[in-house]
């Protein structure tokens, strides 16, 4: 319980000291608690301690988790690869999806909505740095992606989210998420209906400093705030 609050008043102080380096008004800026293969219990400690909104990349655990806590008033973010034979488990469960990739995976989140009636609000991810990630489109196809899910109708796209390499120096990756930012301007002057680039998804517990510096408005942070996870 201490450790995890303790770490959430590090990160939010940390989280303001960036947005007073560039000026910006922390409110600005949402944190996504990333929860993925923590129990429920800790997501009850770790909404105790004020968070409300959780990030997880399973279908199947979010589900679960989501079930077993479904009295507290949390918003829930899926964040990882969604396979499109699962969208139907959670469209009508999640605040925000951040990673829509490719149109196919688009088209089955507007039929699924449809059949629910209900839209979904996606951010669609990019793979800016090119490197060592088969998820995100390229930043060089995300415009065209970007005008054809505009033309489904139980869609809106908030966004751009962005994952950068790892590395020990996040300066290393700082263009990583200026690339992001500098794309949803572009994308902005396509005045697509249906989209609007409010939200850039980008930073994790190792880089997310920097992310804000370059305009990051939900910043997603596990290990940060709950310590190194733990896989079977
Ligand atoms: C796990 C994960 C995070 C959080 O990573 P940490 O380094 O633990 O903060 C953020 N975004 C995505 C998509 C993740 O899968």
């Amino acid at each position: 319980m201490d450790e995890i609050k303790d770490n959430l008043v590090k990160i939010r102080d940390l989280i303001n000291k960036a947005c007073d380096k560039v000026q910006r008004n922390p409110e600005e800026v949402t944190l996504v608690a990333v929860t993925k293969t923590l129990p429920g219990d800790i997501i009850k400690i770790a909404y105790d301690c004020g968070v409300k909104l959780v990030g997880e990349n399973k279908v199947q655990e979010l589900v679960d988790k989501k079930e077993q806590l479904a009295d507290l008033p949390i918003s829930w973010h899926f964040i990882g690869h969604l396979q499109t034979n699962k969208v139907k488990f959670i469209v009508d469960k999640v605040a925000m999806i951040h990673s829509v990739d490719r149109l196919k995976l688009a088209g089955e989140i507007s039929r699924e909505c449809e059949k629910k009636n209900t839209t979904a609000d996606i951010l669609v991810q990019v793979n800016i740095s090119g490197e060592n990630s088969k998820f995100g489109v390229q930043a060089d196809e995300a415009i065209k992606l970007i005008s054809a899910i505009a033309q489904l109708k139980h869609i809106n796209v908030k966004g751009l989210m962005t994952m950068a390499p790892y590395t020990e120096n996040p300066e290393e990756v700082r263009y990583v998420f200026a690339g992001l930012k500098e794309l949803a301007e572009k994308v902005r002057q396509e005045k697509n209906p249906g989209v609007e680039m409010k939200e850039l998804s980008m930073g994790m517990t190792n880089d997310f400093q920097v992310a804000i510096e370059e305009g990051a408005t939900l910043i997603r942070v596990g290990s940060g705030i709950f310590g190194e996870r733990q896989y079977n």
